[in-house]
């Protein structure tokens, strides 16, 4: 089965307009030749300016949330309406980040996840586990839990991307190996299978998030399972094109 691999990149809250306009024009004549679908995610806020300077170029750009209700009562919040506005397609969903500081839950990520799906943008959902759970042998215990609540009542799963980040590698500059991640990952590839139908499993893009960098991409990239990649760091500099251009 072969799936399109899939590089984005999450800014977090770094950049502004100005330095976000400048790094895209530097990237797009690098990453133009890219075999991967590229994505850049951005803060809500530079989403029209970065969708402005990405016009053109192969590179796509994301949210890093998404509220479930169409509108309301949610200060601080973006629904699936102001993102498709700007021609925003990928968001991610559920990132440790927003689970560790902002009390994001499993049940939290399922609403978005299920508010991005039915507004036709490609969830981007994170799991992983912290470095307390991989020692105490918890790992899959945890992923099936973040599984089964965060894609609860998902009717095509072929439509969600999966990070699978564990937190201890983020921002770290711990990577899980080659081989660590590739087992994590055909854990959660077989898990989704059981949840849903294994020949659904078989389609689903599942990247690798964690301190994913240019001198490591293209080991990770070479597992079997592995389709991609959530780059944090990494991607706010040139480096994202050596990670997007792994197969060159
Ligand atoms: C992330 O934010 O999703 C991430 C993987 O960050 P970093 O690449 O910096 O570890």
């Amino acid at each position: 089965m072969s799936r399109k691999a899939f590089i984005a990149g999450n800014w977090k809250m770094n950049m502004t307009a100005e330095s976000g306009e400048k790094l895209i024009k530097e990237l797009a004549p690098l990453v133009k030749n890219a075999s991967c679908d590229v994505a850049l995610c951005v803060p809500a806020i530079l989403i029209p300016a970065m969708t402005k300077a990405a016009q053109g170029t192969n590179i796509k750009i994301g949210a890093e949330n998404v509220h479930w209700a169409k509108s309301g009562a949610y200060t601080g919040e973006i629904s699936t309406d102001m993102l498709k506005e700007y021609g925003v397609e990928y968001v991610i969903i559920g990132h440790s980040e927003r689970r560790q500081y902002f009390g994001e839950t499993d049940e939290s990520v399922n609403k978005r996840t299920l508010a991005a799906l039915a507004a036709g943008l490609t969830p981007i959902v994170c799991v992983g586990e912290l470095l307390e759970e991989r020692e105490n042998g918890s790992t899959e215990k945890v992923l099936d839990k973040q599984l089964t609540v965060g894609l609860n009542g998902i009717e095509d799963i072929t439509k969600v991307v999966i990070a699978y980040e564990p937190v201890w590698a983020i921002g770290t500059g711990k990577t899980a190996t080659d081989e660590q991640a590739q087992e994590t990952i055909a854990y959660i590839r077989k898990k989704i299978g059981e949840l849903f139908c294994p020949k659904c499993a078989e389609k689903v893009v599942i990247q690798y998030g964690g301190s994913m960098n240019a001198g490591n991409c293209k080991g990770l990239m070479a597992q079997p399972d592995i389709d991609g990649g959530l780059i944090g760091g990494a991607s706010l500099k040139l480096d994202f094109a050596t990670i997007v251009n792994y197969d060159k």
